[in-house]
């Protein structure tokens, strides 16, 4: 069974990030979203409201589980049985950063590698930074984020 991680900060989901998840699915048998734990990254919402965004993003779609992790992600993709991880790429700005990475995760576990999606056209300048700004000044979230994470994300601004 071919198995792939789409690791990310999701802070939250959006539908690029979605985007990216779903085309996976064509591909891989079975598609974990772990959605990293990182204090060091300041976040707006916890790891627990993070995974229940994904959670209810997903819903409808078959074959992703969503699970948290800290520590290195070859680490998380080997317990997973993942053979890939899969990072989507939006403008050359994402390349340099994610160049690294591959290289460096393809140092630590020479087993793993990481696959490369083009970012769809419609979400190339979508990030979850934006999402955020647009939310804080009452921006509409439509075509952005599925319904149930723009709920959350009013809530939040809302406490
Ligand atoms: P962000 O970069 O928005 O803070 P993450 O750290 O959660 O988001 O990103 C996780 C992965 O999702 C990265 O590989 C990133 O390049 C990818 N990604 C983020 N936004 C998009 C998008 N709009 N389209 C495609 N891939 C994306």
């Amino acid at each position: 069974m071919s198995t792939a991680v789409c690791p990310g900060s999701f802070d939250p989901i959006t539908l690029g990030h979605l985007d990216i998840i779903e085309r996976s699915t064509y591909i891989y048998d079975k598609v974990v979203v772990g959605v990293a734990d990182n204090p060091a990254k300041r976040a707006l919402f916890n790891i627990e409201e993070r995974v229940a965004m994904a959670e209810d993003a997903i819903a409808g779609l078959g074959n992703i589980v969503v699970t948290p992790f800290d520590g290195l992600l070859v680490g998380f993709a080997k317990e997973n049985g993942a053979q890939v991880i899969i990072k989507g790429l939006r403008a050359i700005s994402d390349f340099e950063h994610e160049f690294q990475m591959a290289h460096l995760n393809k140092k630590l576990d020479g087993s793993i590698e990481t696959v490369f999606m083009m970012a769809s056209p419609e979400f190339m300048f979508l990030s979850s930074s934006a999402v955020k700004e647009i939310a804080a000044f009452g921006g509409d979230l439509t075509g952005l984020v599925a319904q149930t994470t723009a709920a959350r994300l009013e809530r939040k601004l809302q406490e």
